[in-house]
């Protein structure tokens, strides 16, 4: 696995936008339909907005009618990890960048083929990068 980076709440909140720091260090959602990448088709890789590790592949993105962007799989296994999440009530799985420990969303089982997963992803969370995953 990657070097794991730590930085201070003041030293991300200089780096990121307001919405980036709110949603990634914050555990935030944007609201559904507003991010920049529900909608998004390029061909290309999903980066971690604070770090830079890649984190989803166009090839795997998928909609979902949810409004945020969707995908069925990570890159990487490694490049995320899971984390009950029992707020609001609710029973859920987040999902962070194993890297950075950025928030990206959470993960639910009812994805489409071939993982049955939808990872639900907050584009705030996300930087997309044009071209393959390499
Ligand atoms: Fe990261």
């Amino acid at each position: 696995m990657s070097d794991r980076i730590n930085k201070s709440d003041d030293e991300w909140s200089k780096e990121l936008s307001p919405e980036q720091y709110q949603v990634t260090r914050c555990g935030g959602t944007e609201p559904a339909f507003t991010g920049k990448y529900w909608d998004h088709k390029g061909e290309g890789v999903y980066a971690c907005a604070c770090c830079g590790q890649f984190l989803f592949s166009s090839d795997t993105k998928y909609d979902s009618g949810s409004g945020w962007p969707s995908f069925w799989d990570a890159v990487d296994k490694s490049n995320v990890t899971e984390h009950e999440d029992n707020k609001f009530g609710m029973r859920r799985i987040e999902v962070r960048c194993s890297k950075c420990d950025a928030h990206l969303g959470h993960v639910f089982p009812d994805g489409p083929n071939p993982t049955g997963q939808r990872y639900c992803i907050n584009s705030a969370s996300l930087d997309f990068k044009e071209g393959s995953a390499g």
